[in-house]
């Protein structure tokens, strides 16, 4: 139960967030009320402020017949309730079971459990499986198949969706990102400023500009980090030779983590010839998803080898240049040349 300046607070302000957390007792009318109680405030000597329902009738007080303040904790209980049926369910429950085991009709409860969780009963719910999902992925040995069912996903497509949103990256990404992976990188100079270049055994995971060691330690926050050795000097090499002449390509190895869609852009871009653009609605017709614009554009700017998978040669349906992640200078730098050769 809160101080009783902040129960006093909370009544000033009608806080319906805070029902069911107390009540306030008027000693002159001899009744209690819930904190969002519509009635008129009574003075602050008047207030006694009781941690429920039950120790306000010990105490002789009567419920108010207006704000119902019995029913502020039960609806609070209720809402306690549906949370933990999420919670301990396999797949998310629908509304209508939700709102049955906790004995309310479901449009009221729908209303009911935002109210005091801000979130709908199918928002926490995928919220909740988001969490699950991404305690799946660290643990050990498991795949990031295994992860999705576990997390009680019917499909992979669901769990990426909902993996974008609550862990900000796609679900392999995020089991990489917790893989106990060895990264050996340098910064190489290039005629278009300094480079990052980072691979682990398999391949190369990272070519960007204007990042250091400390970008690439947030990317891969529980990966290794080495200095270059001779085989990732090479690599680094190679990419600077691209850099000044992107039109040449370079044969070099990936590991590049993404979602079924965005590994499908990536290819898409690699398969634009040099010197020649596509538009982000090209790209998506490309892979056969025509409607998928935005999210072609989204999975260009997710692209984390620059240069290597060339999505400076995307620009936007006007021929408008569109962006790119290390400057517009850049991207036109890198097409002249190519128009060159
Ligand atoms: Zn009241």
């Amino acid at each position: 139960m809160p101080d009783p300046e902040a129960c006093w607070d909370a009544f000033a302000r009608r806080d319906r967030a805070m029902d069911g957390r107390f009540v306030g007792a008027v000693l002159t009318t001899g009744i209690y009320c819930k904190p969002s109680c519509p009635a008129r405030r009574p003075r602050r000597e008047n207030m006694l402020f009781l941690p429920d329902p039950a120790a306000a009738r010990a105490a002789g007080f009567r419920a108010c017949l207006r704000c119902r303040p019995d029913e502020a904790g039960r609806d609070r209980l209720a809402v306690e309730a549906a949370r933990a049926l999420i919670a301990g369910a396999e797949t998310p429950p629908t509304l209508d079971e939700v709102a049955t085991h906790a004995g309310y009709a479901p449009h009221h409860f729908h209303r009911l459990f935002k109210r005091e969780t801000g979130m709908t009963p199918a928002a926490y719910a995928r919220a909740l499986r988001a969490e699950r999902l991404k305690a799946a992925l660290g643990e050990e040995g498991s795949s990031v198949t295994q992860a999705i069912y576990e997390a009680g996903y019917n499909a992979p497509s669901r769990a990426y969706a909902d993996a974008e949103r609550h862990l900000g990256m796609t679900p392999s990404a995020w089991k990489d990102g917790g893989r106990d992976v060895e990264i050996r990188y340098a910064l190489v100079p290039t005629s278009l400023g300094t480079a990052l270049v980072a691979a682990t055994e398999k391949g190369l995971c990272r070519i960007s500009f204007d990042e250091d060691e400390a970008d690439l330690r947030r990317r891969f926050p529980h990966a290794q980090i080495w200095p270059a050795d001779a085989r990732l000097a090479a690599m680094a090499k190679q990419v600077a030779a691209l850099v000044d002449d992107p039109a040449a390509g370079a044969d070099l190895p990936v590991d590049v983590n993404g979602t079924a869609f965005q590994q499908a852009i990536w290819a898409a871009l690699r398969a634009i010839p040099p010197g020649e653009t596509r538009s982000y609605a090209e790209i998506a017709a490309a892979i056969g998803k025509p409607g998928a614009v935005r999210a072609a554009g989204t999975a260009c700017g997710d692209n984390g080898l620059a240069v290597l998978v060339p999505c400076h040669r995307v620009l936007r349906s006007d021929g408008g240049m569109g962006g790119y992640a290390y400057g517009l200078e850049r991207k036109r730098a890198l097409l002249a040349r190519e128009k060159k050769g």
